[in-house]
């Protein structure tokens, strides 16, 4: 696709190192829930600059949304990200993704690798088909939860969370490992969607295939 030039409408901090950005879309863009894009910085210097990130809006919005961590000390492209105002540029190239939703199932996310599970949860939400979808969600802390309202609102009690460095009820404390998901998973024979940080994603789809999980009920993307 030709790459386009999208010009920020809103920036919002959602958590202490999360910007949500919201841009024009005007060509209307074509992508579906769960597809990433490559960003870059319209600025001096950036513009070769291409990183990926998933779009966390819906296909049918006159708007488009990412939500992305920043990395202050990568001097990278999500710190120049997080330098820009609104009215300056983004460049959108290359609509690309690995996850899709297949079937009802267990969303399983590290930290920003949510980011495909926004879009695919809401768009689910509002075609009245989340029932019986679940999210477990790790993180460190709980201030590192992504859209921790939005997520109790629609998936009540199958919204799961667990933190690594911080024991506070109502959450669990530790990693994903084979014991969490023997306790936590409710229908092995469910799609299971994985996406984060490349140990986890490991760890959980081996356990997920030592309890039972068949290979193509496995569907993946690595978030580095
Ligand atoms: C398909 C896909 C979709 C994605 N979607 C999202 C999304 O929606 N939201 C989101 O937040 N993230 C997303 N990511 C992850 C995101 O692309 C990266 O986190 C981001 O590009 C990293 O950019 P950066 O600014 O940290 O540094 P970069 O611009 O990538 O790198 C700058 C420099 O930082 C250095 N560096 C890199 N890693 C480290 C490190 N761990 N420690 C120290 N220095 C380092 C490197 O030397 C590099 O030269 C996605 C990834 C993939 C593969």
């Amino acid at each position: 696709m030709e790459q386009q030039v999208l010009i920020i409408r809103k920036i919002e901090k959602i958590t202490h190192n999360v910007l949500r950005f919201t841009l024009n879309n005007t060509n209307k863009i074509k992508f579906m829930p769960g597809q990433a894009a490559e960003l870059a910085v319209d600025k001096d210097g950036w513009r070769d600059k291409r990183n990926p990130f998933t779009f966390t809006s819906l296909p049918f919005e006159d708007h488009l949304e990412f939500t992305i961590k920043i990395y202050p000390d990568h001097n990278g492209v999500t710190n120049e990200l997080s330098k820009l105002e609104v009215g300056d540029k983004i460049i959108l190239k290359s609509v690309f993704g690995a996850i899709q939703f297949e079937g009802k199932g267990t969303f399983i996310a590290g930290g920003a690798g949510v980011t495909p599970f926004i879009s695919i949860i809401r768009d689910l939400h509002q075609k009245g088909n989340l029932k019986g979808n679940r999210l477990i969600f790790a993180n460190s802390t709980q201030i590192d939860i992504i859209n921790k309202n939005e997520f109790e609102s629609i998936l009540g009690d199958n919204f799961l969370n667990i933190l690594s460095r911080e024991e506070v009820d109502p959450y669990s404390h530790g990693r994903i490992d084979t014991a969490y998901l023997k306790d936590n998973i409710t229908s092995p024979e469910d799609y299971f969607y994985i996406c984060g940080p490349e140990p986890m994603m490991d760890t959980v789809e081996d356990s997920l295939k030592e309890l039972g999980v068949e290979e193509d009920k496995i569907v993946k993307e690595v978030f580095n």
